[in-house]
């Protein structure tokens, strides 16, 4: 059975889920051509450590860093290397924190410098699909009403929506159910109920859906090697309208500043 977390308990998601959006607005002051994903990812830890709070991929399963950052046909679970970010490059950068035992989880996809208009397409549609999806997260829904309308506003762009990796429920844990796929039928799987918390986190293909894991044990690719988009927010199912934890203001804030 599914529990919905009490308001002290959603409290604390909120606020590990507004660290992670100031951490993603910190990074997202650095991206330009020439910096390197590990200099991001040292600065995040640096950032959610400067507020007692631990990163909350780091060793998690074993991953390596604070961030996962996933740069063009990379979907998801990139570990940072230290190759320079170039002009027309896109860079999901997925953040996690714990918090006074407590999750946030966020991502976000930048553009670095000049991206064609193709792939900026790419990425405001899966922001879009992502609030589609949002608006189907409310008590008495099921969670294949969220999933069809992230897959019919990313479809009907003609985009692959990623079956094998799917948002989630979270608070204690990184990873708690139910399971959010970003595909479904309305009215089918779990019920919804109030104070639920969850994750939902389209990752949207520019080509076909289907994708490959990296020799490195982490790193997921789309098979064709098209470009691929992933935005993600933390949310607590409430009657009428869900209640977004995680934030993109700080993020996009810093983006109008750099322009
Ligand atoms: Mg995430
Ligand atoms: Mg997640």
């Amino acid at each position: 059975m599914l529990r919905g977390k009490s308001e002290d308990e959603i409290t604390l998601v909120r606020e590990s889920s507004l660290l992670v959006g100031k951490t993603l607005a910190e990074v997202a002051s650095l991206i330009k051509p020439g910096v390197t994903p590990l200099d991001l990812d040292r600065r995040a830890f640096e950032f959610i450590s400067d507020h007692k709070a631990v990163p909350g991929f780091l060793n998690f399963n074993g991953f390596p860093n604070s961030l996962c950052i996933s740069r063009n046909e990379a979907v998801v679970h990139g570990i940072p290397d230290n190759k320079p970010l170039l002009d027309g490059d896109i860079l999901s950068v997925d953040c996690g924190v714990l918090f006074e035992g407590f999750y946030g989880d966020s991502a976000y996809t930048f553009a670095v410098g000049e991206v064609s208009s193709e792939v900026l397409m790419l990425l405001e549609t899966t922001k879009k699909a992502l609030c589609q999806g949002i608006n189907q997260a409310i008590a008495g829904n099921r969670v294949g009403d969220i999933g069809f309308a992230v897959q019919e506003e990313a479809e009907s762009k003609g985009y692959g929506v990623v079956r094998e990796l799917v948002g989630h429920g979270l608070g204690r844990k990184l990873h708690e159910p139910p399971e959010v796929p970003n595909f479904g039928k309305q009215g089918k799987g779990t019920k919804l109920i109030e104070g639920l918390v969850i994750a939902i986190e389209p990752m949207i293909n520019l080509g076909r859906k289907e994708i490959t894991q990296l020799r490195d044990g982490w790193t997921i690719v789309t098979a064709d090697r098209k470009p691929s988009a992933h935005f993600e927010h933390t949310l607590v199912v409430r009657k009428g309208k869900a209640e977004v934890l995680s934030t993109f203001e700080y993020i996009e804030d810093k983006l109008k500043d750099l322009v």
